[in-house]
């Protein structure tokens, strides 16, 4: 990963790495990193810190069990506390090295509004260009279940994205993805490179990986692989069992590497992250093939439609089975939709009142899944 010319890198730490058995922070070991971090900062690289750990260490603070992650409430309370001292432990070992922490505590609704994502990205890129390091964690005392990322590996591809970053370097307790548990019988084989995730490589994932301080095993690094492979970013999974990990793996190049994909256009590689919509359009099988073959989604298509979608909102198109085909932003609101399905373009003005839009996903707003 050395490179002649700059690079922003974004690193993610994971919870036990940042967190030791006692529920401190291992702090002579994040010494290390920090240390491998300036020097490539020094070198004109930009960095970005993904960190876990506010949960565990606040854990420890507030005497909670189950690593402060018994309830939502326990981890929402465990949070607060430990984002506080995780990040003054940041701004003290950075400002060691002259180098100013930034915090950005994320949700994932700042990731999936796309007026909120350009502003989380605007942020960033001001602060890349002060020379500051952004630390960046999800905001947890606010997150409730059903809107949060819960594993930091799929914010840090995020984030990758919204910084147009180069690489992610995703530090674990484990070098890389086995094709097996390595510590089944039969040990597994270590997969170094991998060019695309499909579902042999999703097969391979193993939550077995993870240490039970932080909640991303294997399943959400791939997942944080892919968001990555589409947005044209190269990931790693490394270890960062020993000290000075960002040197070792220079030097020695042992990890997992996921290859970035062609990359796309900043709009669609923000589609292709998104994991939630304000509705769904079914549509019927040639409307189906029709996407599938690169078209934009037309009224004359449509079967149904669900939701209270406005204007410009990311919705969801299912085919007659349920399964979603595509995702992208609707030309229309969720009534004027209802009103022209089914409809060919020259009954629609009648229905509407106005001159009708050339489709209703137009195919540069939308990407197939
Ligand atoms: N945001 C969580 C924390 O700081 C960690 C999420 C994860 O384990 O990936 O504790």
């Amino acid at each position: 990963m050395s490179a002649a010319t700059p690079e922003t890198i974004v690193v993610k730490i994971g919870s036990s790495l940042l967190v030791g058995e006692d529920g401190k922070p291992r702090r002579e070991w994040l010494k290390t990193l920090v240390e491998d971090i300036a020097k490539r900062h020094q070198a004109g690289d930009n960095i970005i810190i993904v960190s876990s750990g506010s949960i565990a260490l606040g854990a420890r603070k507030l005497g909670l069990g189950k690593g402060g992650r018994a309830s939502l409430a326990d981890a929402q309370a465990a949070a607060s506390i430990g984002q506080i001292a995780l990040s003054s432990l940041w701004s003290e070992l950075l400002g060691e090295h002259q180098i100013a922490a930034a915090q950005m505590l994320l949700t994932l609704g700042d990731m999936e509004g796309r007026k909120r994502y350009l502003n989380a990205a605007a942020t960033l890129e001001k602060l890349l260009e002060h020379r500051a390091i952004p630390v960046i964690n999800e905001n947890d005392s606010v997150a409730t279940d059903e809107i949060r990322f819960g594993d930091n590996d799929r914010l840090a591809a995020r984030v990758g994205q919204a910084a147009t970053a180069d690489r992610v370097l995703l530090l674990s307790d484990i070098d890389g993805l086995y094709d097996r548990r390595p510590d089944s019988e039969t040990k597994g084989q270590f997969i170094g490179t991998v060019d695309i995730v499909d579902e042999n490589i999703l097969e391979m994932a193993d939550s077995s990986s993870s240490s039970g301080l932080g909640s991303g095993g294997m399943t959400s690094k791939l997942e944080a692989a892919k968001i990555a492979n589409l947005a044209g970013i190269e990931l790693s999974i490394i270890s960062g069992q020993e000290d000075h990990p960002l040197e070792r793996y220079a030097l020695t190049n042992v990890g997992t590497l996921f290859k970035a994909g062609e990359g796309i256009n900043a709009r669609k590689a923000w589609l292709s992250g998104l994991t939630t919509s304000a509705g769904t359009i079914t549509v019927d099988a040639g409307a189906v093939e029709a996407l599938q073959s690169g078209s934009s989604l037309l009224a004359a298509g449509i079967v149904t439609i669900n939701g209270q979608f406005e204007r410009s909102d990311v919705v969801e198109v299912k085919d007659m089975d349920g399964q979603t085909i595509a995702r992208g932003l609707a030309e229309y609101d969720a009534l004027d939709c209802t009103k022209i399905i089914g409809c060919r373009s020259s009954e629609m003005e009648a229905l509407l009142g106005y001159a009708p839009r050339s489709a209703v996903i137009h195919r540069n707003q939308m990407v197939l899944v």
